[in-house]
């Protein structure tokens, strides 16, 4: 289907009613360019008081998550959501507090998934292992993250940068199917090798805060092509609901096939739908 041949999320709202089928909605939620405008500079990106209330609203209600491609932290202290959990960097990063909402889980229970689960071990051995190695090469920094090892080289005498450039090569050689490489500025960052998604984060997600029952509907909003992948795991058996924010203006947008169910075609039509569902 293409985005411009889908029902309307709220004009269709006969089809819309019928696809939840009296279901409870447990709602994931894109957030550049679903709750906030597209703008210029990321950091400009910031939520409206009336759709940070539209949002606020509808997580008393019922269970809200924003999965977005963005840092974790930056969008949880922009949202400033209680009970709201936030899934960063496309799903890599999840956490939030799932008041007792999650099967089994306790009141005020956390959340702290990521993807690189196992992998921890790992980050530490290879920590050490670059510690050691670059010793000889003054001024280079080895960073532990959550998810990654940075090796900074800003300080480094460029006539040592080569020993720093060849100790992460080597260190990937040796781990070829478990690490790959992310070069920023002035730094390499060291990643474990996982497939992960929005899709895949949803998924997880909907059994985490025990949403996956047949109680319950998963709907997805989101407007990028990332999101897709939350559409189609909302496929078959999981019999979820995803929508698609589009402006149908843009012939391009129009035209450009989606795994989605039904069209929201601004922000604003976003924070009417988030307001009907609450
Ligand atoms: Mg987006």
């Amino acid at each position: 289907m293409s985005v411009g041949g889908l029902p309307h999320a709220l004009r269709d709202g006969d089809q819309f009613a019928a696809r939840v089928n009296g279901r409870r909605p447990a709602v994931f939620l894109d957030y550049d360019g679903t709750l906030t405008p597209i703008v210029d500079r990321p950091q400009d990106a910031v939520i409206s008081e009336t759709m940070r209330n539209a949002v606020h609203r509808l997580a008393q209600r019922t269970t809200v998550c924003v999965v977005t491609g963005r840092d974790r932290s930056v969008v949880a202290e922009w949202l400033g959501i209680d009970g709201l959990v936030v899934a960063g960097s496309h799903g890599f990063d999840i956490a939030g507090n799932i008041s007792g909402r999650a099967a089994g889980g306790e009141g005020g229970e956390t959340i702290q998934h990521h993807a690189v689960a196992g992998f921890e071990e790992l980050l530490a051995t290879i920590t050490e292992q670059l510690r050691n190695q670059l010793a000889s090469a003054p001024g280079a920094t080895v960073e532990p993250k959550r998810f990654s090892v940075a090796v900074h080289y800003r300080l480094v005498d460029p006539a040592h940068r080569p020993l720093v450039t060849a100790t992460v090569e080597d260190l990937l050689a040796e781990y070829p199917d478990q690490l790959k490489l992310t070069p920023g500025k002035m730094v390499y960052e060291i990643q474990p090798k996982v497939d992960w998604n929005k899709g895949q984060a949803v998924l997880y997600l909907r059994h985490a805060l025990g949403v996956d029952g047949p109680e319950y509907v998963s709907l997805y909003v989101g407007d990028d092509i990332t999101d897709e992948d939350a559409f189609r795991a909302l496929k078959g058996p999981v019999n979820g609901i995803g929508v698609v924010v589009a402006d149908l203006n843009d012939p391009e947008v129009a035209g450009r096939p989606t795994a989605a169910d039904f069209l929201l075609e601004s922000i604003g039509e976003v924070e009417r739908f988030l307001d009907m569902l609450a």
